[in-house]
């Protein structure tokens, strides 16, 4: 049997091991040696065929010339003086439905004291259209694979392997992953848990599910259908308003999934012991800041568990928002905190890179025709 799929070789990044499983019977190989191309891809990140040696020379031979591995093209890097680094990767257009505009997306390194963040994206573009998101002006442009998924991770380890502490990096412990970059995570449901389950299997990239959060503007059947995932990610919900009104002016998800069903569906999401629900909350000068809305934040989410939230200051750019002075940012947090939510305020790493939260897309705005869709806010 041969491996090409239609007119080109086999693609092995973004297989789980089950795939990789049916790939040796295919091979006429013994069982080992679909774990051996997925320990191989996933543990070692040995992005070439022909570098897994422990494969017999033939089957190596034979995977050359009927599989590949394609990483995503770096376009761009832009490093920031805090360190972390700005991946722009160019993507293959979409085929059969979707857009055949050419892709790009972006990813966030950010090292820290004994870890490493990454920030990765799962759609090119997005379709939810949040008025404070750069990448909502790109409209969706495609969906992305597993494997362009995975490969936001698997890209930038290699690339600062040195930096990582063997025992730990081995082990994947220092790794946390946010499902935060372009898109919404829960509208490209079936490749991202794809991803996802590698990212999480111990197998696989071995990462902590305590070390993995997807955040969603609040999509609720993709939160019910998250709920039944054996193998997840933690939960972070985008809330940014503490009342309809208010949260359908930011975020027109918010008519199709109003704050009492995603409360609801927040309420039912099954918590792992250890676990939590994230609320971000991005502060909008004079918009969402007040000490009223934090006195309704605490009201929305008191039937829930347990929960935290983020306070995100604004980051200043194209969009004609202001930011929260820093005083009415402490006085929203202590409101929470008195009131028993804890509360944290985070501040976007990589601003002098345009890697902040809800700048992933400028690069692409500024060449787009439709950076002006929302200059009109
Ligand atoms: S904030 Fe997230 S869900 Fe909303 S438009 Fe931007 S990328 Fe999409």
């Amino acid at each position: 049997m041969r491996l090409r799929e239609f007119e080109g070789p086999m693609e092995l990044l973004g297989k789980s091991k089950e795939e990789l499983r049916i790939l040796r019977i295919a091979l006429g190989e013994p069982a080992f040696r679909g774990a051996q191309i997925y320990h191989a891809l996933y543990a070692e990140r040995k992005f070439d065929v022909g570098q897994i040696t422990n494969l017999p020379v033939a089957l190596r031979e034979r995977l050359s010339k009927e599989a590949r591995v394609t990483l995503p093209e770096v376009k761009q890097r832009f490093a920031s003086a805090d360190g972390s680094v700005r991946y722009l990767y160019a993507l293959p257009e979409g085929e059969g439905k979707e857009t055949s505009r050419p892709a790009s997306v972006e990813a966030v390194f950010m090292p820290s004291e004994g870890r490493q963040t990454i920030c990765i994206s799962t759609q090119a573009g997005c379709a939810v259209d949040c008025h404070f998101c750069l990448t909502a002006q790109l409209g969706l442009i495609r969906n992305l694979t597993a494997g362009e998924i995975v490969a936001q991770v698997l890209l930038p380890l290699e690339e600062h392997k040195a930096q990582l502490a063997p025992p730990f990096e081995a082990q994947g412990k220092q790794t946390n992953i946010v499902l935060m970059g372009q898109g919404e995570p829960l509208l490209n449901f079936e490749p991202v848990m794809a991803a996802v389950r590698i990212l999480l299997d111990p197998g696989g990239m071995g990462i902590s599910p305590k070390h993995v959060t997807l955040s969603t503007s609040g999509i609720v059947p993709g939160i019910e259908r998250l709920a039944q995932e054996k193998m997840r990610p933690k939960l972070a919900i985008s809330l940014n308003a503490s009342n309809d009104e208010q949260r359908e002016e930011l975020m027109p998800i918010n008519k199709k999934y109003p704050l009492s069903m995603l409360m609801e569906a927040c309420k039912n999401y099954p918590l792992r012991t250890w676990e939590h629900l994230t609320f971000e909350y991005v502060m909008l000068g004079g918009l969402n800041d007040a000490a009223d809305d934090a006195r309704r934040v605490v009201r929305l989410l008191a039937p829930l568990k347990s929960v935290k939230v983020n306070l995100i200051p604004w980051n200043p750019g194209e969009l004609p928002y202001r930011e929260s002075s820093p005083e009415r940012i402490e006085e929203f947090r202590r409101i929470l905190v008195d009131r028993g939510v804890p509360t944290f305020v985070r501040y976007s790493r990589g601003r002098d890179v345009m890697a902040a939260c809800g700048q992933l897309a400028l690069l692409q705005v500024q060449s787009s025709p439709l950076t002006t869709l929302r200059s009109a806010l």
